[in-house]
């Protein structure tokens, strides 16, 4: 349970009535609502009104490879009775999920091969990425990292150390990302004790934090974490992951609003998904709905070849003509890099949009 600060609850009484709107006091505070997500494939299709004899076969059979879970906020954006929902699309297991096809594999990106020490990953020159938990506050079904071996990745203690010291030990990184599953999954005292310890270090610059949850359920954003957030001496970066429009209402929004004001920059990165949003009139109207928002676009996934995905996938060639189209569209902020990440690169590598 988070307790909420004195200042909060002053400000709620006093002189912010805008801000009492964002938690009302019957509202229940995230980890309830995480709790209380749908994690069956009954309870799925009936809380959308899809009919069990179409959808109920293939729902379980992708449910025993990668378990359904879809918190209510999320459920309250998808339009009911409408198999073809983009964020639908996102959360409902199908039959093809257990297709077996040679070239979608379980680790596209070799990840394995980079961990530096439990729980950190090292793949680029100034950054490293902290797997701060396996947990997420959604299963979205194209995730690469679906079939993560993220059980020999829970940290205690030593580890913690030996983290710290590995960082400490590198003065060429400048910034460490709290990466997972959902980094932001993880109770606030946790991570403000991680933000102190790497506060510490002088040479790091930046935290970056990579989380769907302050779009899954923006109650995440609750005053604990704009508490820790506002107390850190390092920049802070939140990459939040949306992939289509209308995983953005008015509740989001405020969550962004309050992030922004505490002084966090917010970036967004989607992955190009067959059914979801590849086309550029959805891409597009993305990109203006995050910037209305306060976030800018940053990157594009390409589709990476993750086996139980490929009914997801679309070709380079696809993605590319699509991003020439936004480019016609839009003003160049508003365009993100349309990157691919290849195993054994010094970075992400950007897709050649032609001539
Ligand atoms: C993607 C990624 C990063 C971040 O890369 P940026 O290009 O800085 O966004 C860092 N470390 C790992 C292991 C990554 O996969
Ligand atoms: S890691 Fe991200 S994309 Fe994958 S299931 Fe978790 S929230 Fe979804």
């Amino acid at each position: 349970m988070i307790q909420r600060t004195p200042a909060r609850i002053e400000a709620r009484d006093a002189s912010h009535p805008s801000e009492a709107r964002i938690e009302p006091d019957n509202t229940p505070d995230w980890q309830q609502i995480l709790s209380q997500s749908v994690t069956t494939p009954e309870q799925l299709l009936e809380r959308l009104g899809l009919a069990p004899e179409d959808w109920y076969r293939g729902a379980a059979c992708g449910h025993r490879l990668f378990p359904i879970r879809v918190p209510e906020p999320y459920l309250a954006r998808i339009e009911p009775g409408n198999p073809d929902d983009p964020l639908l699309r996102q959360v409902l297991p199908v039959a093809q999920e257990a297709e077996v096809h040679p070239d979608f594999v379980s680790d596209p990106l070799e990840e394995a091969s980079a961990i530096q020490t439990t729980g950190l990953i090292r793949k680029y020159t100034s950054r490293a990425l902290l797997m701060i938990t396996g947990q997420c506050a959604i299963n979205c079904r194209y995730c690469f990292r679906r079939h993560f071996p993220y059980g020999d990745h829970r940290l205690g203690p030593e580890d913690r150390r030996q983290v710290i010291d590995s960082l400490s030990a590198s003065p060429e990184i400048n910034e460490v990302i709290f990466s997972g599953g959902d980094p932001l999954a993880v109770n606030d005292r946790l991570l403000s004790q991680w933000a102190e310890l790497l506060g510490d270090i002088p040479h790091l610059r930046r935290l970056r934090i990579h989380s769907r949850l302050p779009v899954v359920i923006p109650q995440r954003v609750c005053d604990s974490l704009i508490d820790w957030l506002s107390r850190t001496r390092l920049q802070k970066v939140l990459v939040v992951h949306v992939n289509h429009p209308a995983e953005i209402d008015q509740a989001t929004r405020q969550a962004f609003r309050r992030l922004s004001e505490a002084g966090v920059t917010l970036l967004n990165q989607s992955v190009i998904l067959r059914g979801v949003n590849n086309s550029s009139a959805t891409l597009s109207a993305l990109s203006e709905t995050l910037f209305e928002a306060g976030v800018m676009p940053y990157y594009l996934h390409a589709f990476d070849p993750v086996s139980g995905a490929r009914h997801f996938s679309v070709s380079d060639t696809d993605a590319i003509r699509i991003v020439n189209e936004m480019l016609e569209n839009l003003p160049g902020f508003l365009v993100p890099k349309l990157v691919r990440e290849l195993p054994g690169r010094a970075s992400k590598t950007p897709l050649d949009l032609g001539s």
